[in-house]
């Protein structure tokens, strides 16, 4: 047993070791792709529940690899927060996206996602904010930016004149995942958001649990009294979308309406979506 148990202590520290290594390299790796401009943006649809219209598009960062391919969000963001990567690349998804919009009719809007780290640097983000804009001839008011729950946990004073500090540039702001994070429906009275995301795990479970139509239906009362929009976020099939608009929500996002597509791709989709 000593010697399985010794074994299995190397076995561990071997994947340790591999995995250190993994995250070593992924570093490395991070710092080069953003000097060798890896970073792609892909766009996926918003589309407003009565009616059918397209109404403007999420930036969604992806990394073309050279060895690994595309590397979702999800692999490389939290790293490259840790790395102190996370402003100077939260800053070319701005340029970026703003730079890609400002080629759609005038009535599509694009949304950017914050981190919170951004968020955090209040003032360099408005100054950020503002280069983008004007370095793209986007007018403020096509612009999102989307922020989650964590952002508000922070300094309450501070995250409040930042808010105002950017809804006074004209852009509007979101409020993402909601209801997986820590704030509740008094964050919602307190802080001025343009938009509530409600988060796609309450989505997903429509039709299966009587609590999330519950949920769903309040966030959606709530916001319409507080003079905000809801946006459903993965919305995957019919059945959801048609409860979602009698729950009152406005807007829906999900691969019922199209997935994530490359920039080349907007235009068309916008084309299509207004023939079907
Ligand atoms: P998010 O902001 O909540 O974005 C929505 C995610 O849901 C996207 O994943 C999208 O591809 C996925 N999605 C959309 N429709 C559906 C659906 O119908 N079903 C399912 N199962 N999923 C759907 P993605 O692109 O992998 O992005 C993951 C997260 O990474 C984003 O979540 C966001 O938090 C973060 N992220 C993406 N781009 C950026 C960025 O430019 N900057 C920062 N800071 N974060 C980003
Ligand atoms: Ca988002
Ligand atoms: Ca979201
Ligand atoms: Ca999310």
């Amino acid at each position: 047993a000593k010697a399985d148990g010794g074994g299995c202590f190397r076995l561990f520290e071997r994947e340790m070791d591999a995995k250190v290594q993994t995250r070593r390299a992924l570093e490395l790796d991070l710092r080069i792709a953003f000097r060798n401009n890896e970073f792609e943006l892909f766009f996926q649809p918003l589309v407003q529940l009565a009616g059918g219209r397209l109404s403007g598009f999420e930036a969604l960062i992806r990394w073309r690899h050279p060895g690994r391919g595309l590397v979702p969000p999800g692999d490389f963001i939290t790293i490259a927060e840790e790395i102190g990567l996370i402003l100077p690349l939260g800053e070319w998804v701005l340029h970026e996206a703003c730079r890609e919009a400002a080629s759609w009719p005038d009535d599509i809007k694009v949304a950017v996602n914050l981190s919170s780290e951004q968020f955090k640097s209040g003032a360099a983000l408005a100054g950020a904010v503002t280069e983008a804009l004007s370095a793209s001839g986007l007018p403020a008011r096509r612009l999102e930016l989307e922020i989650t729950e964590s952002v508000l946990l922070a300094e309450s004073a501070e995250t409040l004149a930042t808010l105002h500090q950017l809804r006074a540039l004209g852009l509007s702001v979101s409020l993402d995942d909601f209801g997986t994070g820590y704030s509740s429906l008094s964050y919602l009275r307190k802080f001025p958001f343009d938009k509530i995301k409600i988060d796609q795990s309450f989505v997903r479970e429509l039709s299966t649990r009587s609590d999330c139509t519950a949920i769903v239906r309040a966030v959606a009362d709530l916001a319409r009294t507080l003079g905000m929009a809801t946006v459903a976020e993965g919305v995957e099939t019919l059945d959801q979308m048609h409860a979602l608009r009698e729950l009152g929500c406005v807007e829906g996002q999900g691969y019922l309406f199209s997935r994530p597509v490359p920039a080349a791709d907007v235009l068309g989709l916008i084309h299509d979506h207004q023939t079907v």
